[in-house]
């Protein structure tokens, strides 16, 4: 099928590269030239294991990229929309990126005779589809939604790092149509898929996806309140969750304690989700914990160090990884920021390795902190090293670069513990 991808961020080059190499012809669009001009070239502009590899195969064939929308939804007959949307300071999901895709996708739409199908496959919170992106559909096709165009909300569940493979073959796909006719549609684009589908109403389909990743931080957050417990008790969490894990009901995913949740997705969803229950008078003291859970994991992190090394001023702290969590460059709600701001007003000295996220460090940072261009870089001469991410390099690294070998590990990944003073955060 001919398929446009508005939006080539992680969801939307994904989707897009992932739907070519499925034989679809796709057309990826984005407002950064730069973006789209990285594509043309068969380079990924993000970090993701594996997608480089399928956009050089379909590129120039399958896969073609596009600044000119007018074009690019005229000749498909299936939008994808795979803008962000960020959270606005009250927790609240910001839709100016989503709006203008509308207006412009409307634009488009007002003047093409053919039946088109736009899917939303951005996170928006239950209602959203019906009340805000549909109306402003309407308004700007002037066109009559459901006869001479349909829409589909489409959530996606992939996990970045394995990007990739999670789209080519995911647990479930969820189609959440009003109409049969768009729900037809987007489930012939997916026959080649493996998987159960799922048809719902549109709404339904919003809610699954924030109900999914609610969850999901929730398991994170139960079991780093356990390992708060555990390390109390000197019981290792990890032998904890392993005996946990042996029951199916709980599985073993989500379960690893440490620094916490972070990235595009699940703070943000889950603080929508509790915004949007708000708007409804709906107060969610569970996931308002797990949020404050979270939070609290980086303060824990520099109050074990302090035990260890005392005042953080003026000291050299070498952070170890900055992507909110292995495979990726992404650096959005790692906890990351949360240790540096603290460093920052502790006055201690922070120097920053990440095997990927360095550049998108320095985008936001700038000269506020330091760059090493290896983990040996980082820990020459440091006091104390803060494992943030768990990144394999990190496993057997050679502490005895550092000046005091003080080493407190956020994601339980340091294998080489001789002669460093080791304290694990929840362990
Ligand atoms: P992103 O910020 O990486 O990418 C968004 C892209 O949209 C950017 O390249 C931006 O330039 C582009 N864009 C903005 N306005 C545009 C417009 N009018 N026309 C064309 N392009 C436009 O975001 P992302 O991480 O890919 O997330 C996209 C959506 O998918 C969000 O709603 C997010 O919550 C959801 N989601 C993300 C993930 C994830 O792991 N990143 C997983 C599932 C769902």
């Amino acid at each position: 099928m001919d398929v446009s991808v508005l939006g080539t961020g992680y969801v939307g080059l994904v989707t897009g590269a992932g739907l070519a190499e499925k034989g679809h012809n796709v057309t990826c669009y984005d407002i950064i030239k730069e973006k789209i001009e990285d594509i043309e070239r068969g380079v990924s502009p993000i970090y993701e294991r594996g997608l480089d590899v399928i956009i050089k195969r379909n590129i120039g064939d399958k896969l073609n990229t596009s600044m000119d929308l007018k074009s690019t939804i005229n000749d498909s007959s299936i939008t994808f929309i795979c803008v962000g949307t960020p959270s606005n300071r009250d927790g609240s999901i910001n839709l100016k990126y989503m709006n203008n895709a509308c207006r412009e996708i409307g634009e488009v739409l007002k003047n093409k005779k053919q039946y088109h199908l736009v899917v939303v496959k951005s996170t928006v919170v239950p209602g959203t589809t019906e009340q805000k992106i549909i109306p402003r559909l309407k308004q700007s096709t002037e066109k009559k939604v459901y006869r001479d165009w349909g829409i589909v909300m489409n959530p996606e569940f992939l996990r970045e790092g394995v990007a990739v493979e999670d789209f080519l073959n995911p647990d479930r796909i969820i189609i959440g149509a009003n109409d049969r006719r768009s729900s037809d549609m987007l489930s012939r684009l997916y026959e080649d898929f493996n998987c159960p589908v799922l048809r719902v109403d549109i709404k339904t389909a919003e809610m699954i996806k924030y109900s999914s990743n609610a969850f999901l931080a929730t398991k994170i957050s139960y079991i780093n309140e356990v390992g708060n417990i555990c390390k109390k008790l000197g019981i290792n969490v990890y032998d904890v969750a392993k005996g946990m894990a042996l029951d199916h009901r709980i599985s073993d995913s989500f379960l690893a304690a440490g620094l916490g949740f972070g990235g595009s997705c699940l703070p943000k969803d889950v603080k929508a989700l509790i915004h949007r229950s708000g708007e409804l008078n709906i107060k969610l003291d569970l996931l308002d914990s797990v949020i404050k859970v979270n939070e609290k994991q980086a303060y824990r992190m520099l109050e074990l160090a302090r035990k260890k090394t005392g005042p953080l001023k003026n000291k050299k702290i070498a952070l170890l990884g900055a992507a909110f969590k292995p495979g990726t460059d992404d650096i959005r709600e790692s906890p990351v920021h949360a240790l540096i701001k603290k460093l920052h007003e502790e006055k201690a000295k922070v120097v920053v390795y990440d095997p990927q996220a360095n550049g998108n460090m320095k985008k936001e940072y700038g000269k506020k902190i330091s760059y090493a261009l290896s983990a040996d870089d980082a820990l020459l001469d440091a006091e104390l090293a803060l494992i943030v991410t768990a990144w394999r390099e990190f496993e057997l690294l050679d502490f005895s670069l550092m000046k005091e070998p003080v080493v407190v590990d956020g994601r339980n990944i340091i294998k080489n513990k001789k002669n460093i003073i080791y304290e694990g955060l929840c362990w």
